[in-house]
């Protein structure tokens, strides 16, 4: 008895069970149609987290415009509201990142 990924929840499960333990989905069937579904998910989460990486980038883009726009106008430094968002903002942008680099492996 081997040990195979569940092709759906990615856990551990036993190459023969017919459905997987832990989200109950049917894993037999033709080989190729889990492929082909393995590849149409992993391809759905890597769209998902670039379009999270392009919201990022765009939350990113606004905070330091909005720094830089109330600088350069005079009113002291900037609102730490803007820096924290901007901080947030670039800690999500280099999980996602890691998160594809990790989802392509
Ligand atoms: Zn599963």
């Amino acid at each position: 008895m081997a040990i195979t990924l569940c092709p759906v929840c990615r856990k551990r499960i036993s190459s023969r069970a017919a459905s997987c333990p832990h989200c109950h989905e049917n894993v037999t069937g033709d080989d190729r149609e889990l492929t082909a579904r393995q590849r149409s998910q992993s391809r759905n989460k890597t769209n998902n987290l670039k379009m999270q990486l392009a919201l990022a980038m765009t939350l990113l883009v606004i905070c330091i415009g909005l720094m830089l726009l109330e600088t350069s106008q005079g009113k002291g430094p900037p609102s730490p509201w803007y820096i924290g968002i901007s901080l947030a903002a670039s800690g999500w942008y280099v999980a996602t990142r890691l998160r594809i680099f990790f989802a392509n492996r």
